[in-house]
């Protein structure tokens, strides 16, 4: 693609680096039948090579983003199936990420917008904050066809969402070192993370169970710690990089030697560090290393033996597109759960979102919802006992709308390998 940006505009790094991306595509549009927005809409400017062109624009007018503009880019899941498809190796994640720092730091947003986006970047990084607000929305809950008459759809949305049963904290995966259990083999740090260690403290403490069950020391060494991933893909760059430096300091003190993520849109951000934080001299190398460190969980599992079991139980995989798209992590965890004697079934277009991405299902309900709807009906047609993911986004998102139990990969490979039955599969 051809572009126009002045050599004083290439002077600034981040538009000389969209520059780059941008030439490399070359309009071809085999991205757009992945395209989850594409697919359901068909509208050019919904799709990755209608978004690029946008964004294109939006830069070399160097000025503040338009409502049309901001419109199709909100719309954009994150979900990169884009980058899995395209040939030219379009770096969409990246484009696409400066795109939305230049839209918050030109766009005025209409209010309620405005007033969403903040409550949330100031509340989901915080777990106390989190967990009070979660409270607060089931207080709230019986009044939604209230809230929804006033004209509230993306606050019902948010309630639509919230878990049953809010989990109680638990101090088993709290900061601390767990010593492995037999004779160790290494030590690893693992992300307690925000969202996740208020939503369902039971993927950490199943990881915790089973990584020093294999002989890792697991160092967990904060307890509110966000990696930044909820801000940054907001466009809110200054709270994102000043989360991400927290974390790589936290990291570097702890002396592992990786560090292991449970959430997949964390992991899809804390290997992002070195791209990140390449401008900043004091964090540049440290983030590199940091980045070069981090495993998802199920990416570190397969690269150790973990004993074979025999589940014998129907498994519907759902792969979160930050770990299939994001990390292209295709295979791992179908793998480890097929040697744990699970019967997995491959869900239908599971290349699709499920449409949680994030924020995303608060923002824009009604894209999400037919994505919900969509992937329901691909999951139930592999008539499954369970359904296993890797992303505590997939797992609100899709136990919002279904009975069948719906658990974390590590859960499952816990129970496999002699931890306790998870209380999700206690009717099984
Ligand atoms: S597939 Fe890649 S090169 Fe082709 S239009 Fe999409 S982003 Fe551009
Ligand atoms: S990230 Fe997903 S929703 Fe966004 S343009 Fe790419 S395929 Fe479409």
């Amino acid at each position: 693609m051809q572009t126009h940006f002045s050599d004083f505009q290439l002077k600034d790094p981040h538009i000389d680096h969209a520059n780059g991306i941008l030439r490399k595509c070359v309009h071809c549009g085999f991205c757009t039948a992945t395209c989850p927005t594409y697919v359901l809409g068909g509208d050019e400017n919904d799709s990755p090579r209608g978004r690029i062109y946008l964004i294109k624009n939006m830069l070399e007018k160097g000025e503040a983003a338009t409502p049309e503009t901001v419109k199709h880019i909100d719309r954009c899941l994150s979900c990169l199936a884009c980058m899995t498809t395209c040939p030219s190796g379009v770096n969409y994640m990246h484009l696409v990420d400066h795109a939305r720092t230049h839209i918050e730091q030109t766009y005025k947003r209409p209010l309620i917008d405005r007033m969403q986006r903040n409550v949330l970047a100031a509340i989901m990084p915080r777990p106390v904050l989190f967990r009070l607000a979660l409270v607060a929305a089931k207080l709230a809950s019986p009044f939604k066809s209230v809230i929804e008459a006033l004209g509230g759809k993306r606050f019902t949305a948010m309630l639509n969402i919230l878990p049953q049963k809010l989990e109680a904290p638990m101090a088993f995966g709290r900061a601390g070192i767990y010593p492995a259990a037999q004779k160790q083999k290494g030590r690893v740090a693992l992300l307690r993370g925000c969202v996740q260690s208020v939503l369902d403290p039971n993927i950490n403490a199943a990881t915790i169970r089973l990584l020093t069950r294999l002989g890792y020391e697991v160092v967990v060494t904060d307890n509110n710690a966000c990696c930044g991933s909820v801000t940054h893909h907001m466009g809110k760059e200054a709270p994102a990089l000043a989360s991400a430096k927290h974390m790589i300091d936290q990291w570097s003190e702890a002396e592992v030697d990786h560090i292991i993520i449970t959430t997949s849109g964390c992991g899809v951000t804390i290997k992002d560090y070195g791209h990140m934080l390449r401008l900043d001299p004091a964090y540049a190398d440290l983030a590199k290393v940091i980045s070069a460190k981090a495993r998802d969980i199920s990416e570190f599992l397969a690269q150790i033996e973990i004993p074979q079991a025999q589940m014998n139980l129907r498994v519907a995989y759902h792969a979160p597109c930050t770990l299939q798209h994001g990390q292209q992590l295709k295979t791992q965890a179908q793998a480890l759960l097929r040697r744990a004697g699970f019967d997995v079934r491959e869900v239908p277009e599971g290349h699709l979102c499920c449409g949680s991405a994030g924020t995303y299902n608060m923002m824009q309900p009604d894209i999400s919802k037919q994505l919900l709807a969509r992937k329901l009906a691909n999951i139930n047609a592999t008539n499954p006992q369970i359904i296993a993911t890797g992303n505590i986004g997939c797992m609100m998102q899709i136990g919002s709308a279904t009975k069948i139990p719906i658990l974390h990969t590590v859960e499952l490979l816990d129970w496999a390998t002699g931890g306790p039955k998870p209380e999700k599969v206690s009717q099984i």
